[in-house]
């Protein structure tokens, strides 16, 4: 492509008078140049969808791409020579295509990608991932998509805001922004922050039900202080953000099996002691409750509802790390309150 010089100086003029300074030769017929290849880009990319507009007349069910270099509008790979397909949906990837024709998922999801989150959605939106995340899918707390590889496997799990309506919010509500950060030079940096830096994440998301189940920590330093202050060695062993309801069902068809096992690990006594005199009875403890409402009650602040008590949020887990033996009587001493540990490492209530 050759530019005339009118068309150079034409540009010098357009930089000059926009920039208010003078632009040299070189300056302006770089930028034409830009400029020009631009277009020329873009007038290439518009031909090439009239064409493929034209093509979809006339094969409406769709059909292969020439060449190669197309991602799956859906799981986003890259697609091999004549492993592509298009149709008024997008381009999508033979696996996804035929998880679109064995109905495991709608085609509109290649068009429309604010209707469902991907896992790395999840995550950058939530910190949802790993263990958790598998065990709400397991548990049932949110419904995921998987796209098998032809009917085996697992090709890309994704999870439709339709599937999981009330719990997941739409997902303009968790865009994170770009932030202009000072870093004592004089260039503009700019960092992505998570929606939550910017706005009360429990008010924000109020009326979607995955609130239930979040918890932000690092976010959340006073929650974090609180736990720590416990100087229980906790470990994440000991936390479970899952419906206390199912928490509790699950650790009821299992509390004999585990005070068997736990007696057999460490003795049958008392690992409470709260009190002068421990019963003779023993059950199973949690260390952290599964459910308590203190931690919105004294730190979040949340208000409750007119004849209703404080929300409570989901901590505790059934994991041994997070079991007690107690005697009868400590343990209906305790409660659902929070333990703590002193100094001569002996338990005591919050
Ligand atoms: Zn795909
Ligand atoms: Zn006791």
């Amino acid at each position: 492509m050759q530019l005339s010089d009118e068309r150079i100086q034409e540009m010098k003029n357009l930089l000059e008078k926009e920039h208010g300074r003078e632009f040299s030769w070189k300056e302006a017929s770089d930028a034409a140049y830009n400029l020009a290849g631009l277009a020329e880009l873009c007038l290439d990319s518009w031909q090439e969808d009239q064409r493929r507009k034209k093509k979809l007349e006339e094969n409406p069910k769709g059909f292969i791409l020439d060449g190669v270099g197309y991602s799956c509008f859906i799981c986003g790979s890259g697609t091999q020579k004549d492993e592509n397909w298009y149709d008024k949906w997008g381009i999508k990837c033979l696996i996804c295509q035929d998880a679109i024709n064995r109905k495991e998922i709608p085609p509109s999801l290649a068009k429309y990608k604010d209707s469902w989150y991907t896992k790395y959605d999840l995550e950058r939106a939530f910190k949802l991932k790993g263990k958790v995340l598998n065990s709400w899918i397991k548990g049932g707390i949110l419904k995921a998509r998987v796209i098998t590889n032809r009917g085996k496997g697992t090709h890309y799990t994704l999870f439709l805001i339709r599937d999981n309506k009330g719990f997941l919010p739409p997902k303009d509500m968790v865009k994170g922004h770009m932030v202009k950060e000072e870093r004592g030079d004089d260039k503009n940096w700019y960092t992505m922050h998570p929606w939550y830096h910017f706005v009360d994440p429990w008010e924000h998301l109020k009326d979607y039900k995955i609130m239930n189940y979040m918890r932000f920590p690092e976010e959340n330093p006073e929650e974090k202080d609180f736990f720590d202050s416990l100087n229980l060695s906790l470990s994440e062993n000991n936390f479970d953000s899952r419906d206390p309801i199912l928490k509790r069902k699950e650790f009821n068809n299992k509390r004999n099996k585990l005070l068997k096992e736990l007696v057999k690990e460490r003795g049958a006594k008392c690992q409470l002691r709260l009190l002068e005199q421990c019963g003779k009875d023993l059950v199973v403890d949690h260390m952290i409750p599964l459910s308590s409402n203190i931690l919105n009650k004294d730190i979040h602040k949340v208000k409750a509802e007119k004849g209703k008590k404080v929300k409570a949020q989901s901590f505790g887990s059934n994991h041994k790390d997070n079991l007690l033996i107690a005697c009868e009587k400590c343990n209906n001493h305790k409660k659902h309150r929070f333990i703590m540990k002193t100094k001569e490492g002996k338990f005591k209530i919050v």
